[in-house]
């Protein structure tokens, strides 16, 4: 098993394997996969995001629908944009990018969404499906861990797995994963008494919870496996502190301390991050390949 799990590495892989499915079936579907994000007002790190999805459509032949919407956007006028989206037979996923402002209901959003081209695998159908073990789109961040995991052959069937946070985007598909993996799983919120004591005890950790630097040495044990799935921008004042001068990016891990003690990690950045688009452009194919009655040749890469 590798010591650091490098997501760069594996996403480029799997990029290749889905440029050549695209390629393979381009003569029968006699149309590429089309993939709509939609952005809704300015939130900079969505701006990043919705950047860096544009731009893998772009590397392996998938056909970006991007949106961007005006942050005061109704709730109804929104809706009928993710209609219209379903009706489009050139659309084979539809991502809404997460956060929205505080004024649209997440929930009713996500539950317009087609489940059948469900990019992000939030529609309450696919969230059933995951909990009942169907196949189905499967929300992208955790799908990624798997994979990381799965490629890196880092065994999870009997293995003690914790996953810090319970949020539907990451934490709690990442739980019913893991589970479905045959893993024996705790959930730790932030309401949970002792998390160092439930942490220690994980030899798989998964930390989700969106605080830098929650986790370090004390927080682990040796043969822990630790993905950070959080990211951060280090504020300017940090960015200096010794142990950090060559990076301004951080996770919910503190690596520098547990890097020489556990059996492997995912870095910040170059970990979940790629994974997470990668997961998000291996639904998409697959979904294309559905729609255009082509084999589901890459589903196999999907948990
Ligand atoms: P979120 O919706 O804010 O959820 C955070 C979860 O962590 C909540 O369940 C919260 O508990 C829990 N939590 C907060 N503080 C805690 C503490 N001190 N101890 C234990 N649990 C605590 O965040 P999210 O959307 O799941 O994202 C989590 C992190 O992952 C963020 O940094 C985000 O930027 C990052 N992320 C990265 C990617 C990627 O591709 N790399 C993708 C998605 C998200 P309560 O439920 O009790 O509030």
């Amino acid at each position: 098993m590798p010591k650091i799990l490098d997501g760069k590495k594996l996403a480029q892989e799997i990029e290749l394997i889905l440029q050549q499915a695209i390629e393979s079936g381009l003569e029968v579907a006699k149309r590429p996969p089309g993939l709509a994000v939609l952005r809704v007002g300015n939130d900079p790190a969505s701006g990043v995001y919705v950047n860096f999805k544009e731009k893998a459509c772009d590397r392996i032949g998938v056909r970006s629908f991007a949106k961007h919407l005006k942050e005061d956007i109704s709730l109804e006028e929104l809706t009928e944009t993710i209609k219209s989206l379903n009706q489009e037979k050139n659309i084979d996923g539809i991502l809404l990018q997460l956060p929205l402002p505080s004024h649209l209901d997440e929930d009713a959003l996500l539950s317009s969404i087609d489940p059948d081209k469900d990019a992000d695998g939030l529609h309450p159908l696919n969230l059933g499906r995951l909990i009942k073990g169907e196949k189905g789109p499967r929300s992208c961040t955790p799908a990624g861990v798997m994979s990381l995991l799965e490629r890196n052959q880092i065994k999870i069937e009997g293995k003690r797995a914790v996953v810090v946070g319970r949020s539907i985007l990451v934490g709690k598909p990442m739980a019913l994963m893991l589970e479905a993996a045959n893993a024996t799983v705790t959930i730790a919120h932030s309401r949970t008494k002792d998390l160092p004591s439930l942490t220690r005890e994980a030899d798989v950790l998964v930390v989700a919870a969106g605080k830098p630097y929650l986790i370090g040495k004390n927080d682990v044990s040796e043969n822990c496996v630790v993905i950070d799935v959080g990211i951060h921008r280090l504020p300017p004042d940090q960015e200096n502190m010794k142990e950090l001068k060559k990076t301004k990016l951080c996770g919910d891990v503190k690596i520098f301390e547990i890097e020489d003690k556990v059996a492997a990690y995912s870095p910040v950045p170059g970990g979940v991050g790629p994974m997470t688009v990668t997961m998000l452009l291996a639904n998409t194919v697959d979904r294309w390949q559905k729609h255009c009655g082509l084999p589901l040749t890459i589903s196999h890469l999907l948990p």
